[in-house]
């Protein structure tokens, strides 16, 4: 059994992440598996090394251990641009040179688990005018998910103690794997890295859930194996709202900075005891 964590380095940890980890991190323990972290610093424009050293510090603080160095995703962009490839020589990827404007303007753009669902403007484009464009203009990589979809046929994942899910993939639309800025999406990172990794059971909040049909997807589409998911109850404040990193008094550092103690805190997390007037729920 392999977990892992995988933070964003683009603020501090709170007491919602200290759930996820000490989740993933007993999960393993117990099972005399693996935990292992990885820092999910992709976004170049947000991410900040003050923030890595940071979550670092506040899972050491939890007394939770890990096996292995961090994997990065800054140290795997090559990886991402080999899958993007990969999906580009079999046509089911393809360039879109529209703006966000373009996007908000279309009046038949539904609403998916992603947000719009893109309405297709760029996918079907002659290859002159398509080739011309990408010289010259900023474009980001969409998946044609109809393509996809065909391809894989029906897919499901097993939730933990739940049975099968189905991947509703399509409802997404067509999703950017990677932009100009940013050479691959959160979900294209991240599938590959947990098959890199050999992650059996992925764990983490159910605000994630609807991102594992995309997952599931790219698993399928690149031959990977599929883990076992997790989703597990998100962490709300006193305002009954889920944990934000704006949330400065439920951060790990400012708990840290008032003297709590942290193994004391993972083990009632670990039990599903949650500080006064913070509580758990399914979204
Ligand atoms: N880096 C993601 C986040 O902080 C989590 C990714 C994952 O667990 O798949 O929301």
């Amino acid at each position: 059994m392999l977990t892992r964590f995988a933070p964003s380095p683009t603020g501090e940890l709170h007491l919602g992440h200290a759930y996820s980890a000490v989740l993933a991190h007993d999960a393993a323990r117990a099972a005399g598996g693996r935990f292992r972290i990885r820092i999910d610093d992709i976004d170049g424009s947000r991410s900040r090394e003050d923030y890595v050293a940071a979550s670092l510090a506040d899972l050491a603080w939890l007394g939770l251990d890990w096996d292995g160095d961090p994997v990065r995703q800054s140290d795997r962009l090559a990886d991402y641009a080999a899958g993007l490839d990969d999906l580009r020589r079999r046509g089911l990827v393809y360039p879109c040179f529209c703006t966000r404007a373009d996007i908000a303007a279309s009046l038949s753009a539904p609403h998916g688990p992603s947000g719009a669902v893109y309405p297709g403007t760029c996918r079907d484009l002659p290859a002159a005018p398509r080739e011309r464009r990408m010289a010259a203009e900023p474009h980001c990589w969409r998946l044609d998910m109809a393509r996809a979809v065909a391809e894989t046929g029906e897919l499901a994942w097993e939730e933990a103690g739940q049975g099968q899910r189905i991947a509703d993939s399509q409802a997404h639309g067509d999703i950017v794997l990677a932009r100009k800025d940013a050479p691959a999406s959160y979900h294209l990172a991240s599938t590959l890295d947990d098959a890199a990794m050999g992650v059996t059971h992925v764990i983490r909040g159910a605000d994630l859930a609807a991102s594992t049909d995309l997952h599931r997807l790219l698993q399928a589409l690149f031959g990977l194996p599929t883990p076992l998911y997790r989703h597990h109850a998100l962490i709300c404040g006193p305002d009954g709202k889920r944990l934000a990193k704006r949330d400065a008094a439920a951060s790990l550092k400012s708990l840290r900075d008032a003297g709590a103690d942290g193994p004391a805190l993972a083990a009632d997390l670990a039990a599903g005891r949650l500080p006064t007037g913070y509580s758990l729920q399914n979204p």
